[in-house]
């Protein structure tokens, strides 16, 4: 087996054991896994001849310095979905981080400063309605109200960014030098696997409008309040649900529509919730399907107004993007001169590459994943197509950096 390649395998497998919470695959950010994960990497990009450094939010960087001042930063996010999978996001650090640290070591000191970035809270790991925390802030893009969204327990971002160490310094934005953004990721679906492609080469990023709704009515006795005077939230968010569904279904080419938590509090069997709370995560290629998905929300939640009130509450909401065409180009070019077979595809799933492709070129390798599988400790990608797209990435790279 390749060298760089077992050192990959390796590390996917090192990097997983940093990432359980008790029985749990969950690396949540600026937690213990987050901070045993981080100091992981940092050993590797030592190893490799980086310089390590972090910034205000989090985000952790290897940096080979070039000659020009421009430079090119690859990577992926280091956090993960409650019981996630070892590859996702992973697996786009440790191939840009491996590819860099080789390519420096045959070749000595690049063109272009080369900066391997290991991004956090990507997955609104553990801020349900916060997105993109991490690459928002490589764009500049974070405000001090963002960092008062709080975690499940109630604890502000801004709490536990500084307690894992973070947020020393003010926040500020780290893209205005870099020319290049690339990250290799997992694909998520099935349809590589299906086609029996080695890589895929991004074009676009669907666009994602998610956040939650909030439905207040009035806590009481399940036995002794009749139906007549209840103010139960729980049957107006069902209501809510199906009726979004509804609108959905129309636009299955189109879009997906998912509503994949629901609170109620207190959350007990013999008493009328005070309060249900429902996600909602809506993705597209197509624009104005996003829009019209905006007017629904608002249209549902005035309409479901009564004995109940419904809040509605926007966590992200990012338009579609097309990722850079020359670097598409480049890419097409290089998988062909290595014998690769690839396929251009879109992008289901939304990546920090969606933030950063607004204010940098950026693209996107994907690679098979297993059965479809990911979001999932069961998540897979063979070795041999990691080797692919680790090639891809580390040619494009080299083209990048050092040509
Ligand atoms: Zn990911």
């Amino acid at each position: 087996m390749n060298k760089e390649l077992a050192w990959i395998l390796n590390a996917i497998e090192a990097a997983g054991e940093t990432g359980m919470k008790e029985d749990v695959y969950w690396r949540a950010t600026y937690t213990a896994q987050d901070a045993a994960v981080v100091e992981l990497l940092q050993s590797y990009m030592e190893e490799g001849g980086m310089t390590v450094s972090f910034d205000a939010a989090g985000n952790l960087f290897g940096t080979i310095s070039g000659t020009e001042a421009e430079g090119i930063m690859a990577g992926s996010h280091r956090d993960t979905v409650r019981q996630g999978g070892k590859y996702d996001g992973m697996l786009g650090i440790l191939t840009a981080l491996r590819a860099a640290a080789s390519l420096y070591e045959r070749y000595g000191r690049p063109r272009r400063t080369l900066k391997i970035a290991a991004i956090c809270e990507e997955e609104s790991s553990r801020f349900t309605t916060s997105n993109y925390i991490g690459s928002s802030h490589i764009c500049g893009l974070v405000t001090e109200e963002m960092l008062q969204v709080t975690d499940d327990e109630g604890i502000p971002m801004e709490t536990a960014m500084k307690e894992a160490g973070y947020l020393q310094e003010p926040l500020r934005r780290e893209c205005e030098e870099l020319s290049h953004f690339v990250e290799l990721h997992i694909e998520q679906g099935g349809v590589l696997e299906a086609a029996q492609l080695q890589t895929g080469i991004v074009t676009s990023i669907v666009g994602l409008y998610s956040g939650e709704v909030t439905f207040t009515g009035q806590q009481n006795h399940a036995g002794t309040t009749p139906m007549y005077l209840r103010q139960d939230p729980m049957p107006v968010c069902a209501d809510f649900i199906c009726k979004l569904q509804a609108w959905a279904m129309q636009y299955q080419q189109e879009l997906v529509c998912t509503v994949g938590k629901i609170v109620a509090e207190p959350g007990n069997a013999n008493v009328i919730a005070e309060k249900v709370t429902c996600t909602f995560d809506i993705r597209s290629e197509n624009l104005q399907r996003l829009e019209e998905a905006e007017a629904i929300l608002q249209r549902l939640t005035e309409a479901l107004q009564g004995t109940v009130s419904v809040a509605l509450h926007i966590a992200c909401q990012e338009p579609p993007v097309q990722l850079d065409a020359d670097g598409v180009q480049t890419l097409e070019r290089l998988a062909t001169a290595r014998g690769l077979s690839y396929r251009k595809m879109a992008s289901g799933a939304g990546h920090d590459s969606q933030v950063i492709s607004q204010h940098v070129k950026t693209n996107m390798i994907f690679v098979p994943s297993v059965s479809g599988i990911s979001h999932n400790p069961n998540e897979y990608t063979k070795p041999a197509d990691i080797e692919a797209g680790y090639l891809l990435l580390k040619d494009y790279l080299k083209e990048l950096a050092w040509n």
